[in-house]
């Protein structure tokens, strides 16, 4: 049995098998294997030589022209190495002697070979080190092809493990089987726990070297209450964690019965509570928990789910079916927030130094103003739909506006020019999630309907840490005095211009936060869905007037730690079994 620490990022407790993803991006961590699995690794090791070498004959045939001779002449050295017996069986050789799976020995033989030729004197042969690092992901790539075959074809509940997932990746994931994640990088507010909290699955994060210590056979108990994940678990600890699983069973269905209560205060302020989805078929899901509407529409994942860029109709599909569920309820659909940690299909293969500081979001779209107008064309024909409302990411001026304001209406005049109906009165809002934003708020939303305050990105700009950087991660934290002091700036300037104001970063599906945003003014929350019930249980045990008091008091804290302890305190007194 082996006990390993992380951050717990969405709750829940899962108990049962593991499904190890690689990535043939980053180095695969040594996991060895039981004697008896030695023939299958050595076999599959071989299967990926041959099949790569198929591969590669089949692409060589089809440059038949002869400019093309230089990229056969590649294919040909390539070839000869998938072909050369004494690296294979350096491949096989480590697998039986080490005890270790055919992907670990490929990346390991391959990358050794690769660092003698970086050495050598001779120029030729030192830059034949990239040719080594090419095969070794085109062996990979079959290798954890097979992987990615079994993660379409499972047929019971797992785990996934990994040392980090990508948007791309749980996208795909089937959400029937898959019931936790647990993974070795990542932050609060990373890619793998919002996606965790919407599917409402138990996560821990940070956990450094998990993907070295399993193996595909073993036992896992994820703990996303805790932040704990234990390996191969004794009998006292799988018993006494069926208990933690009844006790929180029981919580979540003590929790069903206020679905269909309101989320109004003890002194009947009403609170709108509205849900985080990525795809379209979570909007029902929305309404099952109690929401009042779509708060944050992440639309980048209509790209990261399939291989080309999607149509205007893919996108129209996508938000005629989502608005139909909330018929006269509010969606607000944000246009992409591309870049970053998440990459279109093509810019995967082209990545910047500092994503996060780089082309990403608004400033992606628009400099690809025909991707970025084919979105907007579908939003404005949906608009009729329901109460669609438009939102624009990691907006940081005023200029930036202004420019997507005047694409929009370019766009609307396409629009008229085809007599196609739209909303001409559409609501048009922006995120904050930059320090600049949130600075010059009460210059932004003399032009804007309402504001919506990114709190995973604005944390991340403010303290200047990675949001998804386990290395950072305790540095991490949305209720920073100086992210605070933001959040409180942005709250009075939307008051001021009496523009709406809501909250939509993972803050707002934290139980700890709900008193204090409700206390800075915030009456708008977006949070993702199974987090509902929970997040109204503490808004309908509470009053504005305590909520105004713990505002006061944490406002006048100068650091973190003092501040999340506060939190943490007044919450548990409210709701003790959130933790
Ligand atoms: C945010 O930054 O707070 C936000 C909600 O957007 P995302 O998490 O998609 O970056
Ligand atoms: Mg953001």
């Amino acid at each position: 049995m082996e006990i390993k620490k992380g951050i717990a990022v969405s709750p829940g407790i899962f108990i049962g098998k593991l499904l190890i993803i690689d990535s043939e991006d980053y180095r695969i961590p040594k996991r060895t294997i039981k004697p008896s699995q030695r023939m299958v690794e050595v076999q599959r090791a071989r299967n990926a030589f041959k099949d790569a070498a198929d591969d590669l004959t089949h692409l060589e045939a089809k440059q038949n022209d002869i400019t093309q001779q230089k990229i056969k002449d590649i294919f040909a050295v390539h070839l000869r190495f998938l072909k050369d017996r004494s690296l294979r069986k350096k491949v096989t050789d480590m697998i039986n002697e080490d005890s270790v799976t055919a992907e670990y020995a490929v990346s390991n033989v391959l990358r050794e070979v690769a660092s003698l030729f970086v050495k050598a004197k001779d120029a030729y042969i030192s830059e034949r080190a990239a040719d080594i690092y090419d095969i070794e992901r085109r062996l990979l790539r079959q290798l954890l092809g097979s992987k990615r075959e079994d993660l379409d074809h499972l047929t019971e509940k797992v785990a996934v493990v990994a040392r980090e997932l990508s948007p791309t990746q749980t996208a795909g994931f089937n959400k029937e089987f898959v019931k936790a994640m647990a993974t070795d990088a990542g932050g609060r507010t990373s890619h793998t726990a919002i996606v965790a909290r919407s599917l409402g699955i138990p996560a821990v994060v940070a956990l450094e070297d998990l993907t070295e210590v399993v193996s595909g056979t073993d036992m896992i108990i994820v703990d996303g209450n805790r932040g704990i994940v234990i390996v191969n678990p004794d009998e006292v600890t799988i018993d006494q964690y069926n208990e933690y699983l009844r006790e929180f069973q029981e919580f979540g269905h003590k929790l069903d019965t206020i679905r269909e209560k309101p989320a109004v205060t003890r002194d009947d302020v009403k609170i709108t509570l509205l849900g985080n989805i990525e795809f379209p078929d979570e909007a029902e899901f929305v309404l099952e928990r109690g929401g009042d509407g779509i708060g944050l529409y992440r639309t980048e994942f209509l790209y990261l789910n399939s291989e080309d860029e999607p149509t205007e109709e893919d996108h129209y599909e996508a938000y005629a079916e989502t608005v139909a569920a909330f018929e006269h309820r509010p969606v607000i659909i944000r246009t992409f927030d591309l870049g970053a940690d998440k990459y279109t299909q093509k810019k995967r293969f082209a990545p910047e130094p500092n994503p996060f500081l780089g082309l990403r979001s608004i400033r992606f779209c628009l400099q690809n103003l025909d991707m970025f107008k084919t979105q907007l064309h579908a939003v404005l024909r949906a608009s009729v739909l329901g109460q669609v409302k438009i939102m624009f990411p990691l907006i940081t001026n005023i200029q930036e506006l202004m420019q997507t304001k005047m694409i929009l209406r370019d766009v609307m005049e396409d629009l008229d020019e085809d007599s196609i109906p739209y909303n001409r009165n559409i609501e048009i809002g922006i995120m904050i999630e930059t320090p600049s934003a949130a600075l010059t708020a009460s210059t932004l939303a003399r032009d804007v309907d309402f504001f919506s305050i990114g709190t995973n990105d604005l944390t991340q700009y403010t303290l200047a840490v990675d949001r998804g950087n386990e290395l950072v991660s305790t540095l991490y934290s949305s209720v920073d005095p100086a992210v605070l002091r933001l959040i409180r700036t942005v709250i009075q300037d939307a008051h001021k211009t009496q523009i709406a104001l809501s909250v939509c970063g993972e803050m707002a599906s934290e139980p700890e936060y709900i008193m204090l945003l409700l206390g800075m003014g915030v009456r708008t929350i977006s949070l993702a869905p199974p987090m509902i019930p929970e997040i109204k249980q503490i808004i309908r045990s509470v009053t504005i007037a305590d909520c105004n008091n713990v505002a006061r008091k944490t406002l006048g804290m100068n650091s973190e730690r003092q501040i999340s302890s506060y939190l943490r305190d007044v919450t548990r007194k409210i709701l003790p079994e959130a933790f």
